[in-house]
């Protein structure tokens, strides 16, 4: 910290995995930063089982790991790299498959624990000198000057930074402080999640069913065991969560077209309501918004973190551009860089899985049809194929 002013460069507000990974990328580039987080996180211990909680990672998230010095401690914990996806609809013979080999990238991503990402970051920015961890504490309330924004915590002390970033979650208490309205959808549905045993090996294959109102992913684990994420309307999820073991796996099977043989043991499941939450800005006076905080969207294409992670990289070059050409950090043209750069990209991805959401929860036959044809079109074209892995990948 700037002791002689009292003065931290990048105040960031909640430590999850986007917070902890701007954090940590922020100090490694030689700025001062204090972390608020409310709690501390679970810890994550290898002989505990698998988090419910996973999450693709695109290779670009990877890629930022990588540079965090964060990869190996997480790829060495529990980590399943996976070269293909397939994409299939229950209503339509289409199909879309995409391999490593398509991409140019050995894996196309990996699935990971939500622990073990926080986890690992969490062990990191323990060691970083630069970085002052406040947890557990909250933000209470925000107040800006032309010099500075000053945080105070629930224990009524105080701190200050030159910017304030909020990385603080879908709900946001610090983008509610700051007047930022969201453009909100609910989907009326919920994410049934569980851990399965299937009867054929998942090939370190992600897939995908398209049903009527549904949409199914089996995720490889490092255990050979599958994790899905069932998207179903609420009073489905009830129905499914409410159902024995048994017919439990049986209606999973069944869903999924039995596509990796019949499903056995199945850990507890949980379900997570699902919605999309698009902040109307990313910036005010001394402040950025930063991961959920900024966009919540559907699940199904596997990109929530993936994006803010993207986020972060982006915040994070803009500050260093700054600081290079000694200017204020939060500068209004420095946050609208940052704005610019990141808020049409999201917006984009937004729109995009709530379109495929809306085109493939349909029933209709023709749109049935049309969705199976254009499944095999962008299969059989290279280029528009390219283009698809690419965009999943996060280049
Ligand atoms: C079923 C499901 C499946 C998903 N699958 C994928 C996937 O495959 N790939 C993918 O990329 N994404 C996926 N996502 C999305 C992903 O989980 C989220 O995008 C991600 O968890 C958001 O991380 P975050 O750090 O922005 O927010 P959070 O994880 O919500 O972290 C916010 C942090 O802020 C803290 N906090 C809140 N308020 C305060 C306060 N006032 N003061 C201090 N601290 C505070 C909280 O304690 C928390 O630690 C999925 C989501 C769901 C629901």
């Amino acid at each position: 910290m700037n002791t002689r002013r009292g003065l931290h460069d990048v105040a960031v507000v909640g430590a999850g995995m986007v917070g902890a990974a701007l954090a940590l990328a922020l100090a490694k580039a030689g700025f001062d930063v204090a972390l608020i987080e409310s709690r501390a996180p679970a810890p994550w211990r290898a002989q505990d089982e698998v988090d419910l909680r996973v999450v693709a990672l695109a290779t670009s998230s990877l890629d930022l790991f990588r540079r965090l010095d964060v990869w190996t401690a997480i790829s060495s914990a529990r980590a399943c790299a996976y070269r293909r996806m397939r994409v299939w609809d229950a209503a339509a013979p289409g199909a879309l498959q995409f391999d490593g080999a398509d991409s140019a990238e050995p894996a196309l991503g990996c699935i990971v624990e939500n622990r073990l990402i926080q986890h690992a970051l969490w062990q990191a920015l323990q060691h970083e000198a630069r970085i002052s961890l406040r947890c557990p504490a909250r933000v209470e309330a925000s107040e800006a000057d032309a010099r500075r924004r000053v945080l105070t915590l629930d224990d009524g002390s105080t701190l200050a930074a030159q910017l304030v970033v909020a990385a603080d979650g879908a709900e946001s208490p610090l983008r509610g402080m700051l007047g930022i309205a969201t453009q909100d959808r609910d989907y009326g549905q919920r994410a049934v999640v569980a851990h399965v045993a299937t009867g054929r090996p998942h090939e370190f294959t992600a897939w995908q069913r398209f049903l009527p109102h549904a949409t199914l992913a089996f995720l490889p684990l490092a255990d050979g065991r599958s994790s899905i994420v069932w998207s179903v309307a609420d009073a489905e999820a009830a129905r499914l969560l409410a159902l024995d073991d048994a017919a439990f796996r049986d209606a999973l099977g069944a869903a999924f077209d039995f596509r990796l043989g019949t499903i056995g043991a199945c850990t507890p499941r949980a379900a997570f309501p699902l919605r999309m939450r698009l902040a109307e800005r990313y910036v005010a006076q001394r402040f950025a918004l930063i991961g959920d905080a900024a966009h919540v969207v559907h699940p199904l294409a596997g990109q929530g973190v993936n994006l803010g992670l993207r986020d972060v990289d982006e915040l994070c070059r803009v500050l260093i551009e700054a600081r290079d050409a000694q200017c204020d950090l939060a500068a209004p043209h420095v946050l609208r860089r940052y704005e610019r750069r990141r808020r049409s990209d999201n917006l984009l991805a937004a729109h995009a899985f709530d379109a495929i959401q809306r085109v493939f929860g349909a029933e209709s036959v023709p749109l049935a049809a049309l969705r199976g044809a254009g499944l095999d079109l962008v299969n059989r074209l290279p280029p528009l194929k390219q283009l698809f892995a690419r965009r999943a990948a996060g280049r």
